[in-house]
């Protein structure tokens, strides 16, 4: 039977509880356990797949093809925990199958409520994905911050788990800040205390608290909140602001708290360490040899949370290279207005993120023209990749019109279009191409010196597909289709002869990337970048 921790938030949101989640998977991994981390989000959305970026951030895509949040993203990159369509249970997925049974007649006579209808629901998902998996540690983050209406259902379905399975078989880890006080000069306890005090009046009591801090916490003030938070003094955690996300297991390693979790859950296994990431990850990207420039268009830019993964990509591709990556943002937008030449001066790659919607799509265009024509490394995903065929359509196969009928439905050359199954799509939450699908590579090509074989497995998140009616006048033109999805005859690469690495893949490699296993695409497209001339 699975063991549990919860881990919940307090104060204010952004304390990082999906990286400390993520941290605590890797460092019970490397212990030897089995572990699974499932992200409980409080929102009525059934799943984020409708929201817009600025409200939710990334998407993210599991391998059974789930839209989730992207804390799920961070779970991967650190761990390799168990992750599935089941690890993101929203409210809205749990009161849609609560509501459902109701008018199926499954609770028939008897009123139907928040408890114990609504928390048995949580309950059960949540011991759902332990159970079919073999898992020995199940890790669950309550989203939002202790406190909020919405997450109150999430709070007393694991007070009640959390009580049926007994001491020694489940933890409470309360994730904190100690706000420092500058004119005070002086870190402060007090918004921890009430915060505990917060989940003590639903009956949730935390053995761990995270602290998330500036500065060093003195025992003093680890005493003083041992005292009135009610745990012991080495259960009060530093997790101290550090360069890098994933120096954080190695920060939490140091105070041992996988010691400690492992004691409270009565489990007994070796400390092996995790040299490998240490070394492998995290050395390197302190110290790393080279250094690249690399230019991000898209229009979310001025959103950090927006392209999540794929940042996170190219720092693991800068990690295989024993590079630091520069990321460069630059707006698709302000591209309309201004010339390339002066925006892209000194960049070693440019990289095209997924998008949807028409807005800034001529900026896009443009940095693709700008980008094949000087022989500057590309890489573009999804939307990446469908803007560069329009680009080369229109510029280098004279289809002047050339378009995606995402952006003009009538266009005379959609070159970019919608398969027929999906021109019947009226629902619109999780009805793209999702999830897993094959692809076959083309010898010879950049893609296939990057992977190395044949048969490659990628993730999609995506409507619209090349239209292989332009195939053959595309590929007389100079474009190659490195990569075609077996089934369907669907062309998931494009790449184009004569340039030193220009890639566009339909495919979101970013979502397989992992620190200590950058992902062959950005790993070769940062190679190719840092052969690049500085001063274009
Ligand atoms: N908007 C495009 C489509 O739906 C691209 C999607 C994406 O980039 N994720 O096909």
């Amino acid at each position: 039977m699975s063991k549990y921790i919860f881990i919940t938030g307090g104060v204010v949101s952004s304390l990082g509880k999906g990286i400390a989640a993520a941290s605590i998977g890797k460092l019970l991994e490397a212990r030897g356990l089995k572990a699974a981390i499932i992200k409980c989000d409080p929102y009525l959305n059934v799943d984020p797949g409708t929201m817009n970026p600025y409200q939710h951030g990334e998407v993210y895509v599991t391998e059974d093809g789930a839209e989730t949040d992207l804390d799920l993203g961070h779970y991967e990159r650190f761990s390799n925990t168990v992750l599935s369509k089941d690890s993101n249970i929203t409210a809205g997925k749990v009161y849609y199958s609560v509501i459902t049974k109701e008018r199926r007649g499954d609770y028939l006579g008897k009123t139907v409520q928040i408890i114990p209808h609504i928390t048995d629901e949580i309950k059960e998902r949540i011991k759902k994905v332990s159970r079919g998996n073999d898992v020995d540690v199940t890790i669950v983050e309550i989203g939002g911050t202790v406190g909020d209406i919405e997450s109150l259902p999430f709070l007393e379905a694991i007070r009640q788990l959390r009580w049926e399975l007994g001491e020694g078989y489940a933890l409470n880890i309360h994730v904190t800040l100690l706000p420092y006080i500058r004119s005070a000069g002086e870190q402060k306890t007090k918004p921890t205390q009430h915060s505990v005090g917060r989940l003590r009046e639903i009956g949730i009591i935390p053995q761990i608290l995270m602290c998330r801090t500036e500065r060093p916490i003195s025992q003093d003030q680890r005493e003083k909140i041992a005292l009135f938070c009610n745990v012991d003094v080495e259960a009060v955690i530093e997790a101290i602001d550090v360069k890098h996300i994933y120096e954080v297991p190695v920060a939490l390693k140091k105070q041992k708290l996988d010691e400690l979790i492992l004691k409270k859950l009565n489990i007994k296994l070796p400390d092996k360490g995790i040299k490998n990431w240490e070394e492998g990850v995290v050395k390197r990207l302190r110290s790393p040899a080279k250094e690249v420039k690399i230019a991000v268009v898209g229009k979310y830019i001025a959103l950090q949370d927006a392209y999540k993964s794929i940042y996170e990509a190219l720092v693991h591709g800068g990690i295989a290279n024993n590079a630091r990556v520069n990321v460069v943002k630059v707006d698709s937008e302000e591209l309309e207005k201004q010339d390339p030449k002066k925006v892209f001066k000194g960049m070693q790659g440019v990289l095209i993120p997924g998008g949807f919607g028409s807005r800034g799509i001529e900026g896009k265009i443009r940095a693709v023209g700008h980008v094949r024509e000087n022989k500057i490394p590309f890489f573009g995903i999804c939307l990446g990749m469908q803007i560069a065929t329009i680009e080369f359509a229109r510029h280098v196969c004279d289809l002047k019109n050339a378009n995606s009928t995402e952006f003009d439905k009538q266009t005379p050359q959609p070159v970019i279009g919608l398969l027929e199954e999906q021109k019947q799509v009226e629902n619109m939450g999780a009805s793209m191409r999702l999830g897993a699908y094959p692809c076959f590579l083309e010898k010879g090509t950049s893609s296939f010196e990057a992977y190395k074989t044949s048969k490659i497995s990628e993730r999609h998140r995506h409507r619209y597909e090349f239209n292989n009616h332009y195939r053959v006048q595309m590929e007389e033109a100079g474009m190659v289709f490195a990569g075609v999805n077996p089934e369907r005859d669907l062309v998931e690469i494009i790449e184009i002869k004569d340039h030193p690495w220009f890639v566009g893949c339909q495919f979101h490699p970013e979502f397989k990337s992992k620190p200590d296993a950058a992902h062959p695409l950005f790993r070769e497209f940062i190679t190719a970048a840092l052969k690049q001339a500085t001063d274009k």
